[in-house]
């Protein structure tokens, strides 16, 4: 049996690096790292890692940002053919076949532990959190129209909370971002995979300039953007762009990220949107929460001014 998963694994991550068969531990090439450093023939780190006894897999260094794992079921569905999903469901055992509710996809809306910060309080925990958005320039406007909250128990604690809602107006996703200075873990979201969610999809209105931002506190303050959660944009979001965008894209990401922005243009560029997608080059060093905090609105509003085309000749 565990012979005949490693061929179908082969069959669409090419060649292990490593395989301790004793242990069922076999590791390949990321598709999304190598993707992410646009080597589709891998990246040769051999970061992707499965338990082929445990049905599991995971990448070492994509896993928190892309949600890069999960069950081999996922892997497949993602990564493989057709062909790969018949085949393995043709060797899995019994006992694996019942694949566990979907976590992948969906959430039960925000923590149970959430406290809006529309709602002012006396706690200690309450300003902690609003000395951290005030620090970062997100008024009280921001806070409701974002529907900004925070956890001061549970597994959420300490955080502020930035929620994401998809078309109904339901919570697809949320932000969990530290406001302890001395936190070890910045951020902690949900488990779901960022591939399958458009953050905040019911705030965007798609007959209007739509920009494209990395982060959520990217995300705040400029109207009408839709933050990737990363360098990269999902399959997801690429597509709603192409179908749905009827005016400009706008790419606004850290200046670090030049590369893939200018990436993204092209691609972006290549579809019905041909025309209509424009770039803004960050400062050095800077991202668009960075000009924000430090410079205001007006910073934010000049620097967006600035979005134009890249050259045929570049690109
Ligand atoms: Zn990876």
């Amino acid at each position: 049996m565990s012979e005949l998963i490693v061929e179908i694994l082969e069959d669409f991550l090419g060649k292990p690096k490593k395989h301790y068969s004793g242990k069922s531990q076999i590791s390949f090439d990321c598709p999304v790292c190598s993707d992410i450093k646009g080597c589709p023939d891998g990246d040769g780190k051999g970061n992707l890692e499965i338990n082929y006894h445990h049905h599991v897999y995971k990448c070492w260094a994509c896993s928190e940002t892309y949600g890069t794992h999960g069950t081999i079921n996922k892997l497949i569905r993602k990564y493989g053919n057709k062909n790969h999903i018949k085949q393995y469901k043709l060797v899995i055992p019994e006992d694996k076949k019942v694949v566990p509710k979907d976590v992948e996809h969906v959430i039960d809306g925000l923590p149970k532990e959430f406290n809006s910060l529309s709602i002012e309080r006396t706690s200690s925990d309450y300003h902690k959190a609003i000395e951290y958005l005030k620090k970062r320039n997100i008024n009280e406007d921001k806070i409701k129209e974002y529907n900004i909250g925070y956890s001061y128990s549970g597994d959420y604690k300490g955080r502020i909370i930035v929620p994401s809602i998809d078309e109904n107006g339901d919570i697809n996703y949320f932000l969990g971002r530290s406001y302890d200075k001395y936190s070890k873990m910045k951020y902690k979201n949900p488990e779901v995979s960022k591939m399958d969610i458009i953050f905040n999809e019911g705030k965007i209105n798609w007959d209007s300039n739509i920009y494209i931002v990395e982060g959520v506190f990217d995300h705040i303050p400029i109207p009408n953007s839709i933050p990737m959660l990363g360098k990269v944009m999902n399959d997801l979001l690429f597509k709603r762009l192409v179908e749905d965008a009827e005016c400009k894209v706008i790419i606004v990401l850290d200046s670090d990220a030049e590369k893939d922005a200018i990436n993204l243009y092209r691609k972006l560029n290549s579809t019905k949107l041909n025309g209509r997608v424009r770039i803004v080059y960050m400062p050095k060093g800077f991202d668009i929460a960075d000009v924000h905090q430090k410079l205001g609105e007006k910073g934010v509003v000049k620097l967006l001014s600035t979005a134009k085309k890249i050259k045929e000749s570049l690109l």
